[in-house]
């Protein structure tokens, strides 16, 4: 029985029911833990994590831009001198 709780306690443990709050990781004011912005310095914030703090998200349009700037100076690089 008391086996079978401690199971039933871990599986409903998640970071995301633990807390009612969690913390910008930019600026670590609280926000509520649905929150997809900090609405103090509107860093995209994630879920939050075991410590209680929001998880940063990945900035996918950055990494794409700075693929695509280094394909195009390497294109010019080999345009221009070989
Ligand atoms: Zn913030």
């Amino acid at each position: 029985m008391g086996l079978v709780k401690t199971k039933a306690a871990k599986a409903n443990d998640t970071p995301q029911e633990k807390y009612l709050v969690k913390r910008c990781p930019n600026c670590h004011i609280n926000l509520p833990v649905d929150a997809t912005r900090c609405y103090s310095c509107k860093t995209r914030v994630g879920k939050v994590d075991r410590h209680g703090k929001a998880k940063k998200k990945i900035n996918w349009y950055s990494y794409v831009a700075c693929i695509v700037s280094w394909g195009v100076f390497i294109f010019y690089l080999k345009w221009a001198f070989f």
